[in-house]
Formats: structure tokens, C-alpha cells, sequence
């Protein structure tokens, strides 16, 4: 005996057939006796296999599909930035911080883009100690962190001394 798995061409219904030999099946497939048994068309061939692996291993055998992962999107710095109106005592509140930042960098030196050369300097004792703002990439940043050196982001752009006028 031999199963096949077949399928009705007018409803794609799947069902099995047994045969004596795949002799038998064609006969019966050319007189029309195999008939689906869910709609009765006798349109029926053999279902399309999926494909597997053979032993001679010259068969197409498709590479399982994997979903693709989605890409990531592209890290964009981000900017605070506000689409409402600002409530009279945010604005308060953020010229009092402003101000503070402004007497903080008083008394801290500007180092621009040497800011984590200067800041790991400092921390392994090679320098002596201050205060310093500067410029940095957020991963440096980070990475200083992660060394233990203390490192915050301002919450107000600084512009350069050799920019201002
Ligand atoms: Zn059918």
C-alpha cells in the first residue's frame, strides 16, 4: 500500500488517499476515482510537499525563514524640547536652574572636547583636581560613569568662551 497526501483542486482540501501503487493512483486519478471527500470534485492531484532532506541530498531543501528582525532605528540625540506652553513657574524654575549652572561653571573650567581625557586624567590622580565642563559623546559619558568617574549632564547648553562674543 501507498499514502498520498492529496488535494482537491477546486476547494485545496487536503486528505489522504491509499493506493496499491502509484500505478493504482494514476489509474484511479484518470478515470476519475479518486474524488475529494469534503466536496466531491474529482479534480484531485498530489498535495505539494514540503520539502525534506534526502539521503542522495540533491534536492532543493529550503532554508527555514526566519522573521526578520526589525532594525533598529538610528540613535538620534535627542534635545529637550516643549510643544506646550510653559507654565510661568516652569519658566521660573528654569531660569533659577540656569542661573545655577551659570554660578556653578563660575568656579569650573571650560575644557571643551578634552572633557573625558581631562576627567579620567583627574580621577587617576595624573592631574590635579577641579572642576571642569565640557563637551563629550553620551557612550563617553557613560563609560566614565562606569569607571566610577563622577560625570553629569548639564541641563543647559554651554557655549564655548571661544564662541562668545
Ligand atoms: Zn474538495
Amino acid at each position: 500500500m501507498i499514502v498520498y497526501d492529496l488535494e482537491c483542486r477546486a476547494g485545496q482540501h487536503r486528505f489522504e488517499g491509499w493506493f496499491k501503487s502509484s500505478e493504482d493512483f494514476a489509474r484511479q486519478q484518470e478515470r476519475g476515482l479518486v474524488s475529494c471527500p469534503h466536496c466531491g470534485s474529482a479534480e484531485v492531484g498530489k498535495a505539494i510537499q514540503a520539502p525534506r532532506l534526502s539521503r542522495k541530498g540533491n534536492q532543493m531543501v529550503e532554508a527555514p525563514s526566519r522573521p526578520q528582525q526589525p532594525s533598529r532605528p538610528a540613535e538620534v540625540p535627542t534635545a529637550p524640547v516643549a510643544s506646550a506652553p510653559i507654565p510661568a513657574e516652569a519658566v521660573e524654575v528654569i531660569r533659577k536652574l540656569a542661573q545655577m549652572q551659570v554660578e556653578a561653571l563660575k568656579s569650573s573650567r571650560y575644557v571643551g572636547k578634552n572633557f573625558a581625557e581631562d576627567a579620567r586624567a583627574m580621577h587617576y590622580g595624573e592631574r590635579e583636581a577641579e572642576a571642569i565642563h565640557g563637551q563629550t559623546s553620551a557612550s563617553e559619558a557613560q563609560e566614565l560613569l562606569e569607571e566610577g568617574i563622577a560625570v553629569m549632564p548639564l541641563p543647559f547648553p554651554v557655549t564655548p568662551p571661544e564662541q562668545a562674543n
